[in-house]
């Protein structure tokens, strides 16, 4: 039998946040999903710059390449 302190439904950016951090606090967890991963996941490539952050990525480090946008306007 497979043993846990957290079962997390659902590997999304929610339940994987939710897992790594569990992780950074020594709390085993299993992530259990419906999909099969690689799963479609409609993105725009939007980061910001505290999730980077977050996950201790350096910006100058990430091998895809950003574009970084200083402002933002919504009209509406
Ligand atoms: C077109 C589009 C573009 C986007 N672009 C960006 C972007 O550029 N930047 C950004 O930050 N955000 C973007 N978003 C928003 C982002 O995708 C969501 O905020 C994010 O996916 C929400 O994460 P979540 O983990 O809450 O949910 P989800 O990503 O929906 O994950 C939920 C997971 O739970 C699983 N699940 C559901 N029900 C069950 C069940 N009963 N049993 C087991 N597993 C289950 C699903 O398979 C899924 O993997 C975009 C969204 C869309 C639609």
């Amino acid at each position: 039998m497979i043993k846990t302190d957290v079962l997390i439904v659902g590997g999304g950016p929610a339940g994987s946040s939710c897992a790594r951090r569990l992780k950074q606090e020594n709390i085993s967890s299993i992530v259990l999903d419906k999909a099969k991963f690689p799963r479609f996941k409609p993105c725009a490539g939007w980061v910001t710059p505290q999730v980077l952050r977050w996950v201790g990525e350096e910006v100058d480090n990430y091998p895809h390449g950003l574009t970084e946008f200083t402002q933002l306007r919504c009209f509406t």
